[in-house]
């Protein structure tokens, strides 16, 4: 299968109806022993220091990893995307646009995946036969969400990891499939995190140093027990074809969509606190001041850049926040 490079989670049925294996670049970049080369390669091209480091490392994956076709995100992610693809154009690639509708439309979605899947040389029809072929997959993806938050089994890395993965399956869906399967039936053996524990939710754009920030919450009396985009990704309404699955996906949309989604999870699953990660240079770290005053639970927003790891400066943060928690949790007598 040729591989084709994507800048987010799309429509990843279309694509593999179309022949290509996804490769979700972000996955590549924080996954790699050394993220930082990447970002050097884009900064080395030109790419100026205050542009976001998602940016510059998928920039910088593309290039080192040799995939030629791109599809990049232009509406419903990041508007940095429609430059990106512009140089990735200039350095020889098959860089393809793709944009989300500006609403929650089945009409517009509809008109949106049958232009994407004649642009791959696919049909909606064939892409619908893959969708039923990844639900139970997806289902899987969830039932570990679930067994995170219901279950007190699963830790908010884990959760984090798996979901974030559904973007393109690891490349291979039948392999992601069996590994996980076999996680999800060792789950029952597992001791469940305490009860005392502080609940955490986590909201926005994956982090550059979550590989760090979950086992440290862990290390502190806490846990992350909902990721809400990561969630997003693995589709957890699919309704009955491509086209509801995809308009009732929040992320692309407004922030509205996204709060009914973020307030009905936090609820359900007793969150005690919520930390919003937003990414240095990101369009959405404005989306903090809506988030602050629309979430009725302390809000801790952490920024991070090209820093892969936890500086001192964040751990403080970190720990300063579940501290308050844990006294204002003493204070009502709860837990
Ligand atoms: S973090 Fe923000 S600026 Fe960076 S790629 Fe994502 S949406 Fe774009």
């Amino acid at each position: 299968m040729k591989k084709i490079g994507i800048t987010t989670t799309v429509p990843v049925e279309i694509l593999l109806a179309a022949g290509y294996q996804p490769v979700d670049l972000n996955n590549v970049l924080v996954s790699s022993p050394d993220p930082t080369r990447f970002i050097t390669i884009a900064e080395r091209d030109g790419f100026p220091l205050n542009c976001c480091a998602w940016i510059k490392g998928i920039y910088g994956v593309c290039l080192d990893a040799g995939i030629d076709d791109v599809l990049c995100v232009t509406s419903g992610d990041c508007s940095n995307t429609i430059m990106l693809m512009e140089v990735l154009k200039l350095k020889g690639k098959n860089a393809m646009p793709f944009a989300y509708p500006e609403r929650p439309d089945k009409e517009q979605m509809d008109y949106t995946l049958e232009k994407l899947a004649a642009t791959l040389g696919t049909t909606l029809k064939a892409a619908e036969k893959i969708r039923q072929e990844l639900q139970p997959v997806r289902a899987l993806a969830l039932k570990l969400d679930e067994l995170t938050w219901k279950e007190n089994k699963v830790s908010g890395w884990e959760d984090h990891l798996w979901l974030i993965s559904t973007s393109d399956f690891n490349g291979d869906y039948h392999q992601y499939q069996k590994e996980l399967q076999v996680l999800v039936e060792k789950c029952p053996q597992r001791q469940p995190y305490p009860n005392k524990e502080i609940r955490v939710g986590y909201i926005g754009v994956p982090s550059v140093y979550a590989k760090e920030l979950y086992p440290y919450i862990e290390k502190h009396g806490a846990r992350v027990v909902y990721n809400e985009v990561q969630r997003q990704f693995a589709m957890p309404e699919p309704g009955n074809s491509l086209i509801e699955q995809y308009t009732n996906y929040t992320y692309p949309y407004s922030i509205n969509e996204r709060l009914a989604d973020i307030k009905t999870e936090l609820k359900k699953r007793r969150i005690d606190g919520v930390i919003h990660y937003v990414q240095a240079f990101c369009h959405r770290g404005i989306g903090d001041i809506v988030m602050r005053s629309a979430i009725d639970l302390p809000v801790l927003t952490l920024e991070g850049n090209a820093e892969f790891y936890l500086n001192g400066h964040v751990k403080t943060r970190i720990e300063a926040f579940l501290d308050m928690i844990e006294r204002k949790i003493s204070f009502k007598g709860v837990k």
